[in-house]
């Protein structure tokens, strides 16, 4: 363990070689630390003083917390796994492809060579596209404390802006995200203002169909709408059981509008937001349809 001075502002940089070496960290100065993975939204934070940790925990150095495994029914992601290598996973494109479409949209190649998964989870924005579709795809968070170990849904981690249910001892270790069932099909929409900003508004949609074509499964997630990814489960009702023509998507796609609260800024007002989330759901739901239908097995 190296223990450095830097600044600004000043802090004590450590890096543990492995994870009980990391949790053993947390445990004893959890209260006064943060982790950093990759650094790319920690680092503006500390520049700009908006978070001054008396030490920093770097993982990168934690292999535990590095790579993609498949298992019966998820592929489980490494807490330290960058974006890049999930970009790029020919595992992913093929099992969960929801999230190879969706990841191109995080920021820059710049970023994704250097930013993480539990980066990105733990970091909880709203507009951030991991939340959304770990959230679509009812994914689990896989948290390690020196004491314990457990999974956590979206609703039970994601409570707010920026905010988790993650105690001061306990890490990201991995996330696992389910694999699409063959009857499925999946879709990402995002509006951005230029490519490699955060969202305005994104939705990640999948339909599961039955062999007589209805809709049998539909999970949805709205991201930048609310301060959590939002799960509009009356739209999802509503699909069940239902021919998925275009005017079931269309009416489906606004059916939950005024329940979703955006904040409004000069890149656009409240009410444009929750309209573009209704264009973009409506496009999604489309997408997936189309997949799920092409890819039906009768
Ligand atoms: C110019 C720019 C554009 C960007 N655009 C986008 C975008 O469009 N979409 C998007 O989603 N993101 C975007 N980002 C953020 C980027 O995706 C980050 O990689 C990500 O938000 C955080 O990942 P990181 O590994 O860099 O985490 P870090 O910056 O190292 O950490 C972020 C936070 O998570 C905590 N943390 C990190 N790892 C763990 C862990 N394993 N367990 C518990 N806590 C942990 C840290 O303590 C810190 O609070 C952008 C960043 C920049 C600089």
């Amino acid at each position: 363990m190296e223990v450095i001075s830097m600044k600004p502002p000043k802090f004590s940089y450590l890096r543990p070689n492995d994870l009980a070496e990391a949790l053993d960290l947390l445990a004893e100065y959890g209260e006064d630390a943060k982790i950093m993975s990759g650094g790319q939204s920690l680092i503006p934070l500390l520049n700009m003083r908006l978070s001054t940790p008396r030490y920093i925990i770097d993982i990168g150095r934690v292999k535990e917390l590095h790579g993609i495994k498949e298992e019966e029914d998820a592929i489980v992601i490494g807490g330290m796994t960058r974006h890049v290598d999930v970009e790029k996973s020919e595992l992913i494109k093929e099992k969960c492809p929801l999230l190879t479409e969706g990841i191109r949209w995080v920021g820059h190649t710049q970023i994704r060579s250097r930013g993480t998964i539990g980066g990105s989870i733990a970091h909880a924005d709203p507009s951030a596209e991991l939340p959304c579709i770990l959230t679509a795809l009812r994914g689990e968070i896989v948290v390690a404390s020196k004491e314990d170990e457990f999974t956590l849904t979206p609703e039970e981690f994601f409570l707010s802006y920026l905010l988790t249910s993650l105690e001061p001892d306990q890490l990201i270790k991995g996330i696992r995200f389910p694999k699409l069932n063959k009857n499925s099909g999946y879709a990402f929409e995002e509006v951005a203002r230029r490519h490699g900003d955060f969202a305005l508004v994104e939705v990640a949609a999948v339909i599961n169909l039955d062999k007589d074509g209805k809709v049998a499964e539909a999970q949805i997630a709205l991201g930048g709408a609310n301060a959590v990814p939002f799960v509009p489960l009356e739209t999802e009702e509503f699909l069940i059981g239902k021919e998925p023509n275009e005017t079931i998507l269309k009416e489906a796609a606004t059916l939950q509008l005024e329940d979703l609260d955006p904040e409004g800024d000069i890149h656009g007002s409240k009410e444009y937001r929750r309209y573009l989330t209704g264009v973009l759901l409506q496009r999604a739901l489309h997408t997936a349809v189309k997949r799920a239908r092409e890819g039906v097995v009768v």
